[in-house]
């Protein structure tokens, strides 16, 4: 979990709850030992920042392209995308999206939609044994300033939607979200992360870190 800014704790929280083991992430020997990453929610343009004076952004950006599983959540999202509208603020931009950020509205405009899962990222998740009761069609999310994915390239998968636009997304084992699962108890983001993204065996002999 990188813990650099934002919200990080509510993650971890919610990670035990699901049996995930992780823990803060601030420094080279923490980010080295990982197999697996969530950005949370924030200010990607502080984070980014924190992220480049540390000397983290280098070593998790070849990271994530050697195939680390990420997970970013809305500030964490807008820092895997490879575009930024307006803005050319340090990022890890690896991921096949052009978002804008701020774009559902600013801060006292924070509010609660309903979004739309995909079917057939329904019919994956109630494959799984983690859920014994089914995931129905649509789940509460917090947008919280959150980034708009204006465009996306032809290996993001949308797994949810408001209306036709989506605001959950995953790339190979990159992963993001524009709404904060972490702040209405909604676990199945971080399960399929954990169970699905991250436990995929062709990664067990990646070395990701040099
Ligand atoms: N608007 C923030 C940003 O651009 C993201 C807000 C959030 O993470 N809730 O970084």
């Amino acid at each position: 979990m990188l813990a650099l800014q934002g919200n990080y704790a509510v993650h971890l929280a919610l990670l035990e709850t699901l049996g995930c083991a992780a823990c803060p992430v601030r420094q080279h020997a923490e980010l080295r030992a990982c197999r697996a990453l969530i950005i949370p929610g924030g200010e990607s343009s502080v984070m980014g920042a924190l992220l480049q004076r540390s000397g983290l952004l280098a070593p998790l950006e070849r990271a994530v392209r050697r195939g680390l599983p990420i997970f970013g959540v809305c500030a964490g999202a807008i820092l895997l995308a490879q575009r930024i509208q307006h803005s050319d603020q340090p990022r890890l931009g690896t991921m096949d999206i052009e978002v804008a950020r701020n774009a559902y509205g600013r801060q006292i405009e924070s509010h609660l939609s309903t979004v739309r899962l995909d079917p057939a990222f329904i019919k994956q998740l109630n494959a799984s044994r983690r859920h014994s009761t089914p995931i129905l069609s649509d789940v509460p999310g917090l947008f919280i300033r959150a980034p708009r994915i204006c465009a996306w390239g032809e290996a993001v998968h949308p797994l949810a939607y408001i209306d036709s636009e989506p605001v959950a997304a995953q790339q190979e084992a990159m992963l993001m979200t524009a709404f904060h699962p972490e702040m209405t108890d909604i676990t199945l983001f971080h399960a399929y992360f954990c169970d699905t993204i991250a436990h995929d065996k062709r990664l067990d002999s990646v070395d990701f870190f040099d």
